[in-house]
């Protein structure tokens, strides 16, 4: 660890290198050859990340949290009399619906509960019925919860149907392998501070670029306009429309290459699943229990319940571990009490270990749970 007082078991933003901070202290400039060259290396880096068949695909780079990349995507995707169907099981999914609502768009929800995994053949059967439906949209990890969605699955039924389908990758990209053309993804998106793990202030979207230039006149935002973004960057050279956040970039720069030195995402995806593994058989011997099924469960964030005893109160829980040196997450869902701890970020097994440690002794020998 470096200066930093606590680490952010958070998924995003997390704890990230030094070097990744480092990059941020110098005033960058934007106009010029030198800052369009990075962006255009970060474009291409990610769109190699995220498919074999770079060719095919381009990526968009968008000022914001990763919030303002999706609603770009719905916004844009969509002409005035498509439809959308979403696949919800948490907050993150549901977010998508709604700003497809606010944005007028016709919308249809399958939504699954807060620990259910989406029903496929129900996927089939809309599709099937309602021949109106134009794009399917899910979340890849769930971050609600940390459940892991089966996007492969749910990309065969959607491209069989000749269907646009939209993936929020936001908690997953660079930290569990895909390949996006070869789930049929048509949009994807993510942002900095996640997987990748840069600090936050732009997203992304690497999409097909078929796809790209038939969102041309169809955003309902001027700022959020992803055809706009993406054929400004396309034809100036990796220039950003507006004010471009530099010390995020450079940071973000920097997190990349730190990816492919570790070993790319498949040697990432690892070190999150060991840190999830530890962290799981850690808290379960101190009698803590996860919400999901270890099959449903991602590499990328844990849910546990709330010890059985009276007195437990999160506030307390929390303040207590952030005093050891470790910021957790609140649950987010309704029927049930839960916390959350990331397993992403600059962050190892000896971490998570440290984490067990700090827990026991923060609830007490014994008198655990
Ligand atoms: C983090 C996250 C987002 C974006 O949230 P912001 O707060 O806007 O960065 C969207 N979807 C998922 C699944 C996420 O984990």
């Amino acid at each position: 660890m470096d200066d930093n007082p606590y680490l952010l078991l958070t998924p995003g933003p997390l704890s990230t290198s030094k070097r990744v901070k480092a990059a941020m202290l110098k005033d960058w400039c934007t106009w010029d050859r030198e800052y369009n060259d990075l962006v255009q290396n970060i474009r291409s880096r990610l769109v190699a990340l995220a498919t074999k068949r770079t060719g095919e695909y381009s990526c968009v780079l968008m000022q914001g949290s990763g919030t303002f990349c999706v609603e770009s995507v719905i916004g844009s995707a969509l002409g005035r009399i498509d439809k959308l169907l979403v696949l919800t099981n948490g907050a993150y999914g549901k977010r998508i619906a709604q700003m497809a609502q606010v944005l007028g768009i016709s919308t249809v929800v399958q939504d699954s509960g807060e620990v259910s995994l989406p029903d496929l053949d129900k996927l089939e059967e809309t599709l099937r019925s309602d021949e109106t439906i134009t794009h399917v949209a899910m979340v890849h990890c769930e971050t609600t919860t940390g459940v892991l969605n089966p996007i492969q699955e749910a990309g065969r039924i959607v491209k069989s149907h000749g269907k646009v389908f939209i993936v929020d990758a936001m908690s997953s990209f660079g930290g569990v392998p895909l390949d996006a053309a070869e789930i049929g993804i048509d949009f994807l998106i993510s942002s900095a501070n996640k997987c990748i793990q840069g600090v936050p202030g732009f997203g992304f979207v690497i999409a097909r670029i078929d796809r790209l230039q038939s969102c041309q006149g169809q955003a309902r935002s001027l700022s959020l306009d992803l055809f706009d973004q993406w054929d400004h960057m396309e034809k100036n050279g990796g220039k950003w429309r507006y004010t471009s956040p530099t010390h995020i970039v450079h940071a973000f720069y920097e997190a990349l290459t730190e990816l492919e030195e570790e070993g790319g995402v498949s040697a990432r995806y690892e070190r999150y699943r060991q840190n999830q593994l530890t962290l799981v058989s850690g808290m379960r011997e101190i009698h803590f229990e996860t919400l999901l099924p270890d099959e449903a469960q991602s590499p990328i964030i844990t849910s546990f319940y709330y010890p059985k005893d009276e007195s437990f109160t999160f506030e307390t829980f929390y303040k207590q571990l952030k005093e050891h040196g470790f910021v957790i997450y609140p649950g987010k869902i309704s029927n049930a009490d839960t916390f959350r701890i990331g397993n992403i970020g600059e962050i190892d097994e000896a971490d998570m270990k440290r984490l067990v440690a700090a827990v026991e002794q923060v609830r007490g020998d014994g008198q655990s749970a």
